[in-house]
């Protein structure tokens, strides 16, 4: 590689890295703003949790009350049984008091029911707080990482640019516009030989410009896709 062709592969080094620096910078808010959401989602999840224990407890004390109404109920149909007149008035009333009873039951049963629901409620509710606990703190740590990265991303670039400026200076004016007019259109200006192909277009090089670029270390240009063509040993595995 001659000194030229040096600074055209370090040039696209640096700019590559604008490139990355310059797209982290517009990915990592909405990044953070994702991971902000994860956590929001991890509480959502305890809260909608604990939102359901409570509706429980109220159905308990609901179903409390109800029961202490059946018990009065049944206790002042107790209370009528001595001024039963005839017998069939006296079935009624043990028909009344039965049901009653048996009213009562079930509702005893269905609050049981609900203990246990309130049990595991709060047994579910511990587990998913130190499950998600665990996975807030690996959230946190990344959202500190990337806003750390994101606070540093202007220095870097700042740094890269007089870098970037320092090395035009010394390409070619003749080079570096040819570079800048490509880099527009490809993205990548500088391809390589690689297996006798141009490693930004894939076609296969005619083999005196191989040989040419190999013997010379000069620039060439691939015909097929218009890059400047660079050999670089470590990149030519045939090498
Ligand atoms: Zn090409």
């Amino acid at each position: 590689m001659n000194h030229q062709a040096e600074l055209l592969v370090n040039l696209q080094k640096i700019d590559k890295e604008i490139e990355n620096h310059r797209k982290r910078k517009e990915l990592i808010p909405l990044q953070i703003e994702d991971l902000k959401k994860q956590v929001q989602d991890l509480h959502d999840e305890v809260s909608s949790l604990k939102t359901l224990l409570l509706e429980t407890e109220k159905q308990i004390k609901k179903i409390e009350l109800e029961i202490k109404s059946k018990e009065e109920e049944i206790l002042e149909y107790q209370a009528k049984e001595h001024m039963v007149k005839s017998n069939e008035e006296y079935r009624a009333l043990m028909d009344q008091i039965n049901k009653a009873k048996e009213e009562k039951d079930a509702l005893e049963e269905k609050e049981i029911e609900l203990l246990y629901k309130i049990d595991e409620l709060k047994k579910q509710i511990e587990l998913k707080k130190k499950e998600n606990d665990e996975k807030e703190k690996q959230i946190d740590a990344k959202i500190r990482e990337i806003e750390d990265e994101f606070a540093h991303i202007d220095d870097k670039l700042e740094i890269l640019l007089i870098k970037r400026e320092d090395l035009v200076k010394k390409i070619d004016s003749g080079l570096f516009n040819q570079y800048e007019k490509i880099r527009r259109i490809k993205g990548d200006a500088v391809a390589y030989v690689v297996d006798g192909s141009c490693s930004g277009c894939s076609a296969v090089l005619p083999l005196q410009l191989v040989i040419t670029l190999k013997s010379t270390g000069e620039i060439g240009r691939c015909e097929n896709c218009g890059r400047l063509l660079v050999y670089v040993p470590e990149k030519d595995v045939q090498e």
